[in-house]
C-alpha cells in the first residue's frame, strides 16, 4: 500500500489546506432545516457538527431538528400536496423530475467535492454517485408516463384500478452514498405524486441539504423538505407521526427493526433496504486476474461501506493460493490517501465511530486466531494517522458462525473460506441472516446459474458487481429488507391503488 504523500509533514500541511479551501468553494450557503421551501433554524435552535473524515476537522454547523421540526415540516408537506402537488399531471411531474436531474448533473463536479467531503469516499466514486443520482431522477420521469392504471369490465360492472399516491411520506437515508441514496428516494416518490420529508444521516447531511438549494426554484414550496438530525430526535418522530402515509427506510438492520414497530403504530406502510454480508463464489475455471479485480472491486469500493459488498470470498480450492496471492498483491498496490485527489482508491472511513467498529471485529477475529493475510488495522503511516483510516484486511481461518463472519462490519475487511464441495459451501454461504446480494465468477454457465439460483439473496452478480442498472430491482430477502428500488416495483412501494366499480345493471 502507498500513501500519496512523500512525508507526513506534506500531508499534515498540504491535505487540510486543500480540503479547507474546497469547502470554502462549495460548502452551502444554508446549513438549516429545508421545510415549506425556507431555510430555518430548528425549534430548539441547536446545530450539531459535521466533520471531515479525511482530516477530522468541521465542515459546518448543521440544524439539530427534533419532533416539533418533523411537525412542521410534515404540516408544510400536506399544504403542498393539498394546495399545489396533487394538481400536477404524470407529464408535469415528469418536467420536474427532468429539470432535477439536469440541475444535478450541472453541478456535478461541486456536489462530487461536497460529497467526498462529509463522507470520505474518493472523489472518483463520489463523481459517479452524482452521475446515478440525476439518472434516478431521469428514470423514474420516464416511467412515470407509462403509470396508467387498469380496467376490468363485464356485463354488470365497468372496473378500474387507479393509484393514487400517499400524499405525505417521511423518509430516512444512511451516511454512505449520502446524495445517490436521497436519489433514490426522492426520485420515485415525487414521480408518484408525493410530498416528502426526508431526514439524512447526521454523519453526512451536506449534500442533501445542497440539493435543496438547488431545486428551490423547481420544486413547489414544501414538496421537497429536508430535517437534518440525529436517528432518535429527527428520524424516530418521522416513523411515528400519524400524518406519514409511508416511510421508506435505508439503514442497518438493527434500527430498521425499530423503524417497523414504530410504523405499525399507525399501520403506516414501510420499505426497508437494509444491511448485507454477501458471497462471492469463485469455481475452479476463472482467470485470476479477471477475479481477483472484481473481489477487490466487491469488497473495497466505497471503502467497503456498501450494504451490498461482497464481504465472505467463497474460493475454490484449486484456484485459492494463486487468487489469495494475487488479491494480496492487489491490495499492496492500492493508493490510499487524500480522496479529493483522481488517484485514491481507498479513502477513510466516515468518521471515528466507525473506525472504532471496524477495528473491534478486527479484534474479535485475531483473538479467535484469524489469520491476516494482510491489513488489520489502521495504516502505519503518519501522514494518514490524522484521518478514519483503515487498511484493506483478508481474514482467513475464522469459524463461519463468528460475529466478524455473521455481522456485517461495514469496512474494507473481507473473510476468505475455501471450499471443494458445493454443497457444504452453499450452505455456507447461506448462514447468514442477511441476504440482500451475492456474486459468482465463473465462465461455466450451468454452474453459474445453478449458484446464482441457490444463493438466498435479491440481487445476483454472474462476473461482474456493483453494477446497478435503473429497471432492475434492488433490494433484500431474509433481513435485508422489505420492497425494492430502481425499478417500477419502486413506483408501486409510493402509491396505493383504489378500485372504482361502476355499476352497469
Ligand atoms: P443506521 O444507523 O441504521 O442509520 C440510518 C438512518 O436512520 C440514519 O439517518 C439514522 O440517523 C437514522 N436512524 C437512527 N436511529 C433511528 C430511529 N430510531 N428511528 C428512525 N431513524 C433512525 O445506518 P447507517 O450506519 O447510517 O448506514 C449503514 C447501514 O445502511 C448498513 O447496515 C448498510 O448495509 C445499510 N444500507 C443499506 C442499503 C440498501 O439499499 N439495502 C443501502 C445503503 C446502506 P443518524 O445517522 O442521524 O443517527
Ligand atoms: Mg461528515
Amino acid at each position: 500500500m502507498s500513501s500519496q504523500s512523500n512525508s507526513a509533514d506534506d500531508h499534515l500541511t498540504e491535505v487540510p489546506e486543500r480540503h479547507r479551501e474546497t469547502a470554502d468553494a462549495v460548502i452551502p450557503e444554508h446549513t438549516s432545516l429545508y421545510i415549506g421551501g425556507e431555510f430555518i433554524d430548528s425549534d430548539s435552535g441547536e446545530t450539531f457538527t459535521t466533520t471531515d473524515p479525511t482530516t477530522n476537522q468541521k465542515l459546518a454547523s448543521v440544524a439539530r431538528g427534533t419532533e416539533a421540526d418533523v411537525n412542521r415540516a410534515v404540516e408544510a408537506a400536506w399544504d403542498a400536496f393539498d394546495t399545489e402537488w396533487s394538481g400536477y399531471d404524470s407529464g408535469d411531474r415528469q418536467r420536474v423530475l427532468l429539470e432535477i436531474a439536469d440541475t444535478i448533473d450541472a453541478h456535478t463536479e461541486e456536489l462530487a467535492q461536497l460529497e467526498t467531503l462529509d463522507n470520505g469516499k474518493p472523489i472518483t466514486e463520489a463523481t459517479i454517485d452524482i452521475r446515478s443520482s440525476a439518472e434516478q431522477f431521469r428514470y423514474f420521469a420516464g416511467i412515470v408516463r407509462e403509470n396508467s392504471g387498469e380496467t376490468m369490465t363485464d356485463d354488470t360492472r365497468y372496473g378500474q384500478v387507479i393509484t393514487e399516491p400517499y400524499g405525505v411520506v417521511g423518509q430516512i437515508i444512511p451516511w454512505n452514498f449520502p446524495l445517490m441514496m436521497a436519489s433514490w428516494k426522492l426520485a420515485p416518490a415525487l414521480a408518484a405524486g408525493n410530498c416528502t420529508v426526508l431526514k439524512p444521516a447526521e454523519q453526512t447531511p451536506l449534500s442533501a441539504l445542497r440539493l435543496a438549494e438547488l431545486i428551490d426554484d423547481i420544486v413547489p414550496d414544501g414538496v421537497v423538505n429536508v430535517v437534518t438530525g440525529f436517528g432518535d430526535e429527527a428520524g424516530e418522530p418521522l416513523t411515528r407521526h400519524p400524518d406519514v402515509r409511508k416511510v421508506a427506510f435505508t439503514g442497518s438492520t438493527a434500527v430498521g427493526k425499530q423503524v417497523m414497530k414504530n410504523a405499525a403504530e399507525n399501520v403506516t406502510d414501510i420499505t426497508l433496504e437494509l444491511g448485507g454480508k454477501s458471497p462471492i463464489v469463485i469455481f475452479p475455471d476463472v482467470d485470476v486476474a479477471k477475479a481477483t479485480q472484481l473481489i477487490s472491486a466487491a469488497i473495497f469500493y466505497n471503502t467497503g461501506e456498501c450494504c451490498e459488498a461482497g464481504s465472505r470470498l467463497f474460493v475454490h480450492e484449486d484456484v485459492a493460493d494463486g487468487l489469495l496471492g494475487a488479491l494480496v498483491d492487489g491490495i499492496d498496490a492500492m493508493t490510499i490517501g487524500d480522496p479529493l485527489l483522481e488517484e485514491t482508491d481507498l479513502g477513510p472511513k466516515v468518521s471515528t465511530e466507525q473506525v472504532d467498529r471496524t477495528l473491534e471485529y478486527l479484534d474479535a477475529a485475531r483473538e479467535a486466531g484469524g489469520e491476516f493475510l494482510v491489513g488489520g488495522d489502521r495504516p502505519d503511516d503518519a501522514a494518514l494517522s490524522d484521518g478514519c483510516y483503515v487498511e484493506p484486511t483478508l481474514i482467513e481461518g475464522l469459524d463461519h458462525d463468528h460475529v466478524a463472519v455473521q455481522e456485517e462490519i461495514f469496512g474494507p475487511v473481507l473473510e476468505v473460506f475455501r471450499w471443494d464441495d458445493y454443497e457444504t459451501m452453499m450452505e455456507l454461504a447461506n448462514d447468514v441472516d442477511y441476504g440482500l446480494a451475492g456474486g459468482v465468477i465463473t465462465d461455466d454457465i450451468t454452474q453459474a446459474n445453478r449458484a446464482a439460483r441457490d444463493i438466498q439473496a435479491g440481487y445476483i452478480w454472474i462476473n461482474s458487481y456493483h453494477d446497478l442498472a435503473p429497471g432492475l430491482p434492488f433490494g433484500g430477502h431474509k433481513q435485508s429488507g422489505i420492497g425494492r428500488e430502481l425499478s417500477a416495483d419502486t413506483l408501486d412501494h409510493y402509491q396505493q391503488t383504489k378500485t372504482i366499480n361502476l355499476s352497469l345493471r
